[in-house]
């Protein structure tokens, strides 16, 4: 039988997520999503109305099927961590059973176990802020949607994962370089999610026979790096200074997001694959 994988973090066409989606799906996959709750409205009805269609086009031609997307907040584990005001919250309120633990119950009443579990979302309400000037809370807002998510979403859908399964995190090389502009603690969030591919390698690895591996993506001009204010520069940074001169495209990702969940990298786990043209590898831009 396929594959069957759950992508958590695509709220429309133009994010890394999407294109995981549609290479996972080229190689035979069985797509499910999860949306973030704020976003789900009008990523189902833009779905529905065909809006994503001439994105949905596979190499064979046909289109791209999500099974089933799911309401999804990644910083709550479960009900009783979800405060009032977002209880109340009139988008929230729409939804239900949207907490990760609830997520990766309600996956399993559908469709019993998964394969391939991928985490592309990010969240640090003052990434425009320097790390320096960075509140307590946000920090940990930060880490909370970037890094912790990951352990969160890992923890509650490894008892559904089938061995020889594959997970699959993206993360950016601010967590070992300086990059202006990427702040908010959303660098240090990176270096966690990064530390912590590796002990996660181990624990599922031992435990599970699953696999745990983080991308490491050069810039692309994605809703959410728009929000942070500078991806047009860090797009243009990569042209002049990368060692392949080219547009990085989100499907470049995804291609190496499938390969990763394959048993073509079946001895590959805790480790960080940068697709990013080489730009990592530089020392100085020239
Ligand atoms: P994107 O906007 O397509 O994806 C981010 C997603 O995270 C959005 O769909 C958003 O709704 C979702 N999200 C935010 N908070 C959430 C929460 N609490 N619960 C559930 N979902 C939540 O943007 P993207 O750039 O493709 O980001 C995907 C991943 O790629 C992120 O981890 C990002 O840090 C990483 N990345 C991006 C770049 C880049 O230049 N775009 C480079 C390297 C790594």
């Amino acid at each position: 039988r396929g594959k069957r994988a759950f992508i958590a973090g695509i709220a429309d066409d133009n994010g890394y997520g999407w294109a995981i989606a549609k290479s996972l799906a080229a190689a035979g996959a069985e797509i499910l999503v999860g949306t973030w709750v704020p976003a789900l409205n009008i990523f189902e009805t833009s779905l529905r109305r065909g809006k994503f269609n001439e994105s949905r086009v596979l190499p064979d031609g046909s289109l791209m099927e999500i099974a089933k997307v799911y309401p999804l907040d990644a910083v709550f584990d479960s009900p009783e961590d979800v405060p009032e005001d977002v209880k109340a919250n009139k988008r929230y309120a729409g939804s239900s059973k949207w907490t990760v633990k609830e997520v990766a119950e309600s996956v399993k009443q559908d469709f019993g176990t998964i394969d391939i579990l991928v985490h592309s979302l990010a969240n640090g309400p003052e990434v425009s802020k320097p790390l320096s000037e960075t509140s307590r809370k946000g920090y940990l807002a930060a880490i909370s949607a970037s890094s912790y998510s990951f352990i969160s979403l890992l923890r509650h859908f490894l008892p559904i994962i089938n061995p020889g399964g594959a997970t699959i995190s993206l993360t950016y090389i601010a967590s070992e370089r300086i990059i202006p502009g990427y702040g908010g603690g959303m660098s240090s969030a990176k270096a966690a999610l990064e530390s912590d591919t590796k002990v996660l390698a181990f624990e599922a690895g031992r435990k599970h026979k699953v696999r745990v591996n983080t991308i490491s993506a050069g810039p692309l001009g994605s809703r959410a790096a728009k929000a942070i204010g500078f991806i047009d520069m860090m797009i243009n940074y990569s042209l002049s200074n990368a060692p392949l001169q080219k547009e990085l495209y989100a499907e470049e990702v995804g291609n190496v997001a499938a390969f990763l969940a394959s048993p073509l990298a079946s001895a590959i786990t805790g480790a960080t694959v940068y697709v990013d043209n080489g730009l990592n590898a530089m020392g100085v831009g020239v």
